[in-house]
């Protein structure tokens, strides 16, 4: 049977959403799709139980039908990607020897113009992967430094949904998509991970340490909260 969408109100915006009820769900479980959100329950489901749902990954909602309606990247000359917190334009080159170049100065990514699409998108992602870990290793390496601890190994993550995380065994891990933030957003992220080697959780000791490697990390927390979302879709 096809679902019947009415309008929802999330943060602001008109969201289609339906219900799909099976007999044999146990749980609540979100989908979002080009038509807007699908809430599948369990047949006999208290409807308090649905907002709840819907009021716990509101944020989740909205960003993921942003996306869905967002038209996908061209991989092309022309096309603008973000790198350390500066749009970079990506210009075709027959005449490059290498797959890809930065031209620092004038904020332009020359790639070979045998290159495009997948293939393109491929070699980009590599290279900001790269970029990503030397610059992620170097900020650790300091932060590391100023609080006197042994340096640890930085890995890269490919999460959607987090920037960083740090195991108990003390290696940190850090989204290279993060590359695409300005530095100073980028240096919270690390001086949060790397604090977390003293601290294991989020007390007030823990937030001193951040703050004695990023004395205005607040301001770039909620800079990288409000603002970094779509960076996470690259
Ligand atoms: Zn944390």
């Amino acid at each position: 049977m096809a679902l019947e969408f009415h309008p929802l109100i999330l943060r602001g915006q008109t969201i289609p959403h339906a219900l799909q009820a099976r007999r044999n769900r146990r749980q609540i479980s979100l989908s979002v799709d080009e038509r807007g959100l699908v809430i599948h329950v369990p047949t006999r489901v208290r409807p308090a139980l649905i907002q709840t749902a819907i009021d716990q990954h509101a944020q989740w909602i909205v960003d993921q039908y942003q996306r869905q309606r967002t038209p996908p990247r061209l991989w092309c000359d022309g096309e603008r990607i973000m790198f350390c917190g500066k749009p970079l334009t990506l210009i075709a080159d027959a005449t490059l020897t290498q797959a890809l170049k930065l031209n620092d100065p004038a904020d332009t990514l020359h790639f070979h113009s045998d290159l495009n699409g997948a293939a393109l998108a491929r070699i980009i992602h590599q290279w900001l992967q790269q970029q990503a870990l030397t610059t992620f290793a170097t900020h650790c390496h300091q932060h590391c430094q100023q609080l006197q601890l042994n340096p640890c190994p930085v890995q890269l993550s490919n999460a959607r949904t987090r920037w960083g995380s740090c195991h108990r065994k003390g290696h940190i891990r850090i989204n290279w998509r993060l590359i695409q933030a300005p530095h100073p957003w980028m240096r919270y992220v690390t001086a949060h991970e790397v604090a977390h080697l003293r601290h294991m959780n989020h007390s007030s000791a823990f937030w001193q340490t951040v703050a004695t490697l990023d004395p205005d990390y607040q301001q770039h927390r909620l800079a990288l909260h409000r603002q970094a979302r779509d960076y996470l879709w690259l």
